[in-house]
């Protein structure tokens, strides 16, 4: 039989809603119209594909490039208890017959394969044999020379609708501009098909931007807060990330370096192992990613500033997929801009291709500075307006405080002025600050009036303070000349006509901390210490799971699934089941390890007068009934009366635990309740005392109770 759409989603994946979009695209689907999918990393793109693959008959084939993510993908379907499998050239001749005949055989319901392995061959002449209904096109920008990941053998798949007119498409991509968009359409040769373009905001990414100072030891403090949890430093440089891992092993972290300089096989080997959280930490240089599909990555860290928001925001979306709370951090200071632009100047592209670049750049830069909800300004980008501030980033939990800064800004215009604009920043802030070294006196600039006039201020709040003038156009920098300071118009209205201007005041590093750490509750509340514990509790069984089968841990439930566990401690097959990510394969083959994990949690903590778990009383109950025990010795060990105990036996019987009601009263003694019963009319739920009289009250409440719940068929 075939379910219903929402019945699919329930079963197999165990969510009870779709997200926005999800619905619509999954009917559209079903109605045979080719669409193009437009959601960002972590958005619901699989389930897009995968709910019209399970509800019709026949197979669906994805085409993806990222070969090394197939296996997981088909792990994970298989764990959901969809039949899938996977073509590429990873797999023997023989495995790759096998999976061919599976697929003849109408076995399968998703078949992956790489776009070259579709296309050698007689592999096309047999998809045509079969009964394909759907084609499912990942990481679609890669047809489009315009996208950024262009991949040739992607161009073969605008063949796939002359070989089959009458399959749909669904093409689906996180990151595509409308040049690109148009393209892929074009490209698939489906150039009128609907395009759904889902929110790209992604709520539980928290952003924060941290001044570019002392980075390490800001990522110490970071980690402190984050024990545990997998996560990736991005930086430029290969060499920072073999610095920076070296580092946090010396401090004993489990961290490892990963960048194209690596032989493939260590590569793949720091992988593997991040997938398998052996490893908590990846250095990496964006190299790292592409083929990433690790779904309970809690935390970002930009050591170094990208170039450009998608970048930004590609990097930042690998880390919480499965919508649990996961933090992003941005490492900036002047020096990245300028270590940026110089890239790009150098770089071998045309004027116009810099100019771009330059335009890019600006953008990412404006996120870094903002002073207002860095969300909205990264929405911005992808042309969402958003309605409010969003409360989860670092401007939003501590607004900024503005001030007159006019003659700050004249003091530093001045110097500028007086250098006759041939000043960057390093000597601008010497001069301002009276520093006597050797390049300010080669120049002869101690001889200045305004030698020394900012001394008042620090050297990190000179920076600060030159940069927010930068932003706000107040100066210009000749990138031809060194990066020297040059005055523009509004220097001179600051300078001679009287012109305000306010900036933000800056917040010394310890300070911020500080503020920070007040954010954070000192003393966790009773309740949430137990939640993470038991996390953790689960977490080791899913890693234990997971090393034996040898997968991924998050194949078998993701952080969001066990973080819900852990709070709502399910101890029954319907608890369990209501738990978001367990549909009913996964419950069946790991619910049980799950509940059982709770119960021992929940009895290793529970002290007289606490409850740790909601029907905790049934469970004991159901153990001594397992064990062998009457109602009359469960209820003298359990200090309840039978009565009590037979209703745990009764209620456990309805759950569908295998209870035998029937062995637990004598042929006699159920006849006589019957009878009674009978007499006087009484059913399960009605007062019982008028039978219990009538029996002579020589027949215990219980056992009257459990005559009739048997009688009705529980
Ligand atoms: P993408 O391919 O767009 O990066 P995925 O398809 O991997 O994203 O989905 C990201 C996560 O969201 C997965 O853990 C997936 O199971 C989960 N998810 C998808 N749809 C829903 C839904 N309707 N309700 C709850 N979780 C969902
Ligand atoms: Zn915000």
């Amino acid at each position: 039989m075939l379910l219903s759409k929402e019945q699919a989603l329930k079963h197999y994946f165990g969510y009870d809603t779709f997200r926005p979009q999800q619905a619509e695209i999954i009917d559209t689907v079903l109605q045979g119209q080719d669409c193009l999918v437009l959601m960002p990393t972590g958005g619901g793109k699989s389930v897009c594909y995968q709910v019209p693959a399970v509800v019709q008959e026949g197979l669906t084939v994805v085409i993806s490039p990222l070969i090394a993510l197939m296996k997981d993908q088909v792990e994970a379907l298989r764990a959901n208890g969809i039949e899938a499998a996977y073509l590429n050239s990873s797999l023997s001749g023989q495995e790759q017959d096998s999976v061919m005949w599976k697929a003849k055989l109408g076995e399968l319901k998703l078949l992956y394969v790489a776009p070259e392995r579709l296309f050698s061959g007689n592999t096309l002449e047999h998809f045509k044999s079969w009964k394909v209904r759907l084609f499912a096109v990942d990481e679609a920008h890669c047809i489009s020379s315009w996208g950024h990941d262009f991949r040739p053998e992607y161009r073969q798949l605008s063949s796939i609708k002359s070989h089959f007119p009458d399959v749909p498409v669904i093409a689906l991509t996180a990151t595509a501009d409308r040049v690109t968009r148009r393209d892929i359409l074009t490209q698939l040769g489906t150039p009128e098909a609907p395009t759904f373009v889902a929110s790209f905001d992604r709520p539980n990414l928290s952003l924060t931007v941290l001044p570019g100072r002392k980075r390490l030891p800001q990522i110490e403090q970071f980690l402190k807060k984050h024990p545990n949890q997998p996560g990736i430093i991005y930086c430029l440089s290969r060499k920072t990330t073999e610095s920076v891992a070296a580092m946090l092993q010396s401090k004993g972290y489990r961290a490892d370096c990963y960048h194209a300089g690596l032989p493939p096989a260590q590569r793949s080997h720091v992988q593997e192992s991040f997938l398998k959280d052996d490893i908590q930490i990846i250095v990496a240089t964006i190299a790292f990613g592409m083929g990433i599909d690790k779904s309970n990555v809690r935390w970002v860290i930009h050591y170094n500033l990208p170039p450009n928001v998608e970048s930004f925001y590609q990097e930042i979306g690998r880390s919480g997929r499965d919508g649990a709370p996961a933090d992003t951090v941005l490492f900036y200071s002047y020096q990245d801009i300028i270590m940026r632009q110089d890239m790009i100047v150098q770089s071998e592209q045309s004027q116009e291709q810099k100019e771009l670049l330059h335009a890019k750049l600006n953008r990412m830069k404006q996120y870094a500075e903002a002073d207002l909800c860095r969300r909205r300004i990264l929405l911005s980008y992808f042309n969402e307006a958003v309605e409010q501030d969003c409360g989860n980033c670092d401007v939003c939990q501590n607004p900024r405080t503005r001030f007159d800064g006019t003659l700050i800004a004249q003091k530093a215009l001045s110097v500028i002025a007086r250098s006759r604009e041939s000043v960057a920043m390093g000597m601008l802030i010497d001069v301002l600050r009276g520093s006597k070294n050797r390049a300010v006196l080669n120049h002869g600039y101690d001889k200045m009036p305004t030698f020394g006039v900012g001394n008042d201020l620090r050297g990190e709040e000179w920076a600060e303070y030159i940069g927010q003038m930068l932003n706000s156009g107040v100066m210009d920098i000749a990138y031809d000349e060194a990066h020297a300071f040059k005055l523009n118009a509004v220097s001179w209205q600051i300078l001679k006509e009287g012109r305000k201007l306010e900036l933000v005041k800056f917040i010394p590093l310890a300070e911020r901390k500080a503020r920070e750490e007040e954010l954070v509750p000192k003393e966790k509340p009773k309740q949430e210490i137990i939640r993470d514990a038991l996390f953790e509790q689960l977490r080791l069984l899913r890693k234990q799971m997971a090393d034996a089968l040898n997968v991924p841990p998050y194949v078998i439930f993701s952080d969001k699934t066990i973080s819900e566990m852990a709070q709502k401690r399910p101890v029954s097959e319907a608890q369990m089941k209501a738990v978001s990510g367990v549909g009913d394969e996964k419950y069946r083959r790991y619910g049980e390890a799950f509940v059982q994990e709770i119960v021992k949690f929940a009895k290793d903590n529970t002290k007289p007068g606490t409850r740790v778990v909601k029907g905790m009383t049934y469970i004991q109950t159901h153990e001594l009934y397992k064990d062998g025990f009457t109602i009359d010795d469960i209820a003298q060990q359990r200090g309840l009366t039978s009565s009590t105990v037979v209703g745990h036996l009764v209620k456990l019987r309805e759950e569908g635990h295998d209870i035998n009601l029937r062995s637990l009263i004598s042929d006699k003694m159920y006849q006589e309740v019957l009878a009674g019963a009978e007499e006087l009319n009484v059913k399960l739920g009605d007062p019982i005392t008028p039978l219990f009289e009538h029996l002579g009250e020589r027949i215990e409440y219980g056992m009257i109770r459990l005559a009739l719940a048997i009688r009705e068929g529980a």
